[in-house]
């Protein structure tokens, strides 16, 4: 291939897989520039975001509350480590402490080192209040669950493509199916110290629980002395038309996983919330990370809840999302096997590869992901105008009605 007949597209994509590892599969689509809820790639096409970076833009992008405070705490201090205190650690930690109605937090920077943190926290506190023997502390996960990369994360992954010859594994895990309050009871037993769930599992193709599970299993929890910890890293902070998906039926978790919006994708952010009896169990060098509640990332993030509450945006992405739903339903075409969603977490499942319709999307300026190659994730930025559905809607129609043969 000549240089001189490269376009710039071509150009970026080639240097990014000639010298970056192929551990993604994304559209071939660079983009330079973002606002909103909209994206512009190298060449000046503008696109609208239906991905929101797996929902860490809940605020959307380059959110100019977000980008005044980065650069204002970044002219400041933005890494001290927590071998000395910061002046935002603490208003963070306040912040999302009650945010979640809880006593404390953890603040970690990804997704995967709070859950990673979240299980640390678990197995201690079995091993301090349950007087679970030394060693055997397990935990209960759900079959095709996504928690993260981490090699003891994927050691619990039901995914092949996740887990293929990167064991050996952690044990201490027990999978059983999604859903299934039965199956979780049986795998309980006196060395039970937590349930991991997903109350909406995203990357496994938008799957809710069945009505009633997730109140069954908090009482369950409750009586048997095992704590209930919700990865809420992708549905909460009002992806799903709450602040958390575990409000939809009323639950309260002993602990939350957050991130992704936690910082409006400005910062990787994590951070675990629960009560103090169970976070109280790590003391001076239990755990830890260089940059974990980074004065920067703490700014950053405080911004981001405030963003949230002040353009009411949990509000936004339940009106929103009841209104996207109710037109996907709308849609008529043969592949379509179903359509469910809950704020503006959407999704259309098909009989067959969803890439075929995400790459026509693309062309006509819509982007979206297929998860579980046959599911069509449609979650925008919560600060989505209302117009932009609509024509995404169009997009979409007109996609199916292309795709009739
Ligand atoms: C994205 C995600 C994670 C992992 O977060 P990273 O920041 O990618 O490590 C964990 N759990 C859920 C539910 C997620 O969606």
């Amino acid at each position: 291939m000549a240089t001189a007949t490269m376009s710039p597209t071509t150009d970026f994509i080639a240097r990014e897989d000639a010298w970056g590892a192929h551990n993604y599969h994304p559209l071939d689509l660079v983009i330079a520039e973002a606002k909103g809820a909209w994206v512009t790639d190298v060449e000046g096409n503008r696109y609208l975001d239906c991905l929101s970076a797996y929902s860490a833009v809940n605020q959307g992008h380059c959110h100019p509350r977000l980008l005044r405070t980065l650069v204002e705490q970044a002219s400041r201090v933005t890494l001290t480590s927590r071998a000395f205190r910061n002046d935002q650690l603490g208003g963070f930690c306040e912040d999302l402490a009650q945010l979640c109605g809880m006593e404390m937090v953890l603040p970690m920077n990804t997704g995967a080192e709070a859950v990673e943190t979240a299980i640390k926290a678990a197995r201690r506190w079995g091993y301090r209040t349950k007087g679970i023997p030394d060693g055997q502390a397990q935990i209960i996960a759900f079959e095709n669950n996504f928690h993260g990369r981490t090699t003891t994360i994927v050691g619990f992954s039901s995914e092949p493509a996740y887990r293929a010859q990167f064991g050996p594994f952690a044990p201490g895990f027990v999978l059983v199916p999604f859903g299934d309050l039965d199956a979780v009871r049986r795998a309980m037993n006196a060395n039970t110290c937590a349930v991991l769930i997903e109350p909406i599992q995203c990357e496994a193709g938008v799957l809710m629980p069945p009505d009633g599970f997730l109140p069954a299993l908090s009482a369950l929890c409750a009586e048997q002395q095992v704590l209930l910890m919700a990865d809420e890293i992708q549905t909460g902070l009002g992806r799903t038309g709450t602040l958390f998906a575990c409000d939809h039926e009323g639950v309260t978790p002993d602990v939350y996983i957050l991130g992704k919006a936690l910082s409006g994708g400005f910062y990787p952010v994590s951070a675990v919330v629960s009560r103090r009896e169970v976070l109280e169990v790590f003391g001076p060098g239990s755990h830890g990370s260089t940059f974990g509640g980074n004065p920067l990332g703490c700014a950053v993030a405080r911004e981001a809840m405030r963003v949230l509450h002040d353009e009411a945006l949990v509000e936004r992405s339940a009106t929103e999302g009841a209104w996207l739903l109710e037109q996907l339903r709308t849609l008529r075409h043969p592949a379509i096997k179903a359509v469910r969603g809950r704020g503006l977490m959407c999704a259309i499942e098909l009989h067959e590869a969803a890439r075929p319709y995400c790459e026509a999307l693309q062309t006509r300026g819509v982007l979206c992901k297929e998860t579980h190659s046959t599911v069509i994730r449609l979650s925008p930025p919560l600060v989505v105008a209302h117009d932009d559905l609509v024509w995404a809607v169009e997009q979409l129609r007109a996609v199916f009605d292309e795709q009739d043969r």
